[in-house]
């Protein structure tokens, strides 16, 4: 949509193809149904928060910023705020509200809008390795100077991104970067996982760890489910672990007491127990941690649950510390893409011009959006990438007559 009002303001006659029965069904579900549309951080920030090819996004994220995305929202009509972390949101908390202003600069731009529409493929002229068009799966076929590819990845398949651009690409000759699900929740070996299925950790540290090497280092908020970790925390530390490491275990060490040096929660367990001292174990660390974790560390720990706290040992004690400051599991893979907010991977963006977001390969082909190889943490930073590129990719595409003309 962005790449279509892209064109059209620059003088092109566009026509947008969409399979689904209405235009913005992935944008609907972003931000919870509120749509982070993007993040008011400093623009130098922002490459910061791009795991794979920032430097690629240089040309189209100064063609059309953060502030410029804020602009074209709160032109369009839809009124935006910040929150917590700078992500932005529509005032009205309606991801329908984004949608809404794209679907009117749409029509104000007179981009025709077939919906129920698909792609099947792309139209060349392999001699003169040129764009022609694109054949729908009706068989009808549409000549046009140029095409921009925007399926988006492969991720929540329901939303229509169902990985056809990726084959529309390799029709074309493109390579594509080995896909992965990113931003998805993780898959653990232990058992007592399960057991903790629901449970919510605020103000938690988290380190991912292969051998001796971090992946990624985080703190915030996670989730124990019925196969592992989600939670903001941890959709984070999933784009690193499958940027390299996929499949593969890895461990991660989750620090439930991060503002505690060991010797302070050492100091801390101390005056608990004193407090408590004819009490079990077991029943002895309800101040420290909710009660759903407890069974679970205590378990781990090695302390008979049954023992009095006034008989626990120092050592017993270090051994407690230790589990708090570093809960380990074994990380094993990712949930699937249908649970995945995105595709790692994608067309080959040493294959695109990155001042134009034309193909390297065909005149006249454009590409934008998630269907390359670009990704980012959440916080409005992959809509952002879809935003910067679908201008470009459209700005650059309504040129493609008049350099055919010249
Ligand atoms: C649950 C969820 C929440 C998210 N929340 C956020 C958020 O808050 N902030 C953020 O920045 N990012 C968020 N994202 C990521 C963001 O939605 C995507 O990165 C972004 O939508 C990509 O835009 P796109 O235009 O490239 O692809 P898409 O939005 O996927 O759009 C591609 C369109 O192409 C159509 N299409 C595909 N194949 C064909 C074909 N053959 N013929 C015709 N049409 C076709 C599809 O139907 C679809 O409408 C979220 C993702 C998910 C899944």
């Amino acid at each position: 949509m962005m790449a279509a009002i892209g064109a059209a303001k620059a003088g092109a006659k566009v026509t947008l193809l969409e399979k689904n029965e209405k235009t913005g069904k992935k944008l609907y579900i972003t931000g919870k149904g509120r749509c982070n549309l993007t993040n008011a951080c400093e623009p130098d920030d922002f490459f910061g928060y791009v795991i794979s090819n920032s430097k690629f996004l240089y040309s189209a994220f100064y063609q059309m910023n953060n502030q410029g995305v804020i602009n074209f929202f709160e032109e369009s009509g839809c009124r935006l705020k910040t929150e917590r972390g700078e992500r932005v949101f529509p005032v009205s908390d309606h991801s329908s509200d984004v949608i809404a202003a794209l679907n009117g600069q749409m029509e104000k731009e007179q981009v025709a809008v077939w919906l129920k529409t698909t792609v099947k493929s792309l139209l060349l002229d392999q001699e003169k390795k040129m764009i022609r068009g694109v054949q729908l799966t009706d068989g009808k076929k549409l000549t046009a100077d140029a095409v921009i590819v925007a399926c988006g990845g492969k991720s929540y398949e329901t939303t229509g991104s169902a990985g056809d651009g990726y084959q529309l690409a390799e029709q074309a000759g493109h390579t594509i970067k080995e896909l992965h699900p990113a931003l998805v929740p993780l898959i653990v070996k232990e058992e007592w996982c399960k057991r903790l299925q629901g449970l919510s950790l605020r103000n938690v540290s988290i380190a991912l760890q292969k051998d001796k090497k971090r992946i990624y280092n985080g703190f915030g908020e996670m989730l124990f489910t019925h196969f592992g970790v989600s939670g903001p925390l941890i959709l984070s530390a999933s784009s690193y672990y499958v940027k390299k490491y996929d499949h593969t275990p890895v461990r991660l060490c989750i620090d439930l007491k991060p503002a505690l040096t060991k010797e302070a929660l050492d100091k801390r367990l101390v005056r608990d127990f004193e407090e408590n001292k004819n009490r079990q174990f077991k029943n002895a660390l309800d101040g420290l941690l909710p009660a759903k974790l407890i069974p679970v560390i205590v378990e781990l720990s090695g302390i008979l649950p049954e023992k009095r706290v006034n008989e626990v040992t120092k050592q017993e004690r270090n051994c407690l510390t230790e589990v708090l400051k570093g809960l380990e599991l074994t990380v094993t893979g990712t949930r699937g893409f249908a649970e995945a907010i995105i595709t790692q991977g994608g067309v080959n963006v040493k294959e695109v011009n990155p001042a134009t977001m034309e193909s390297k390969l065909i005149d006249g082909l454009y590409f934008a959006g998630e269907v390359l190889d670009l990704d980012a943490l959440t916080g409005g930073f992959n809509l952002q990438i879809a935003w910067s590129t679908g201008q470009l990719a459209g700005i650059s595409a309504a040129q493609e007559k008049e350099r055919e003309e010249q």
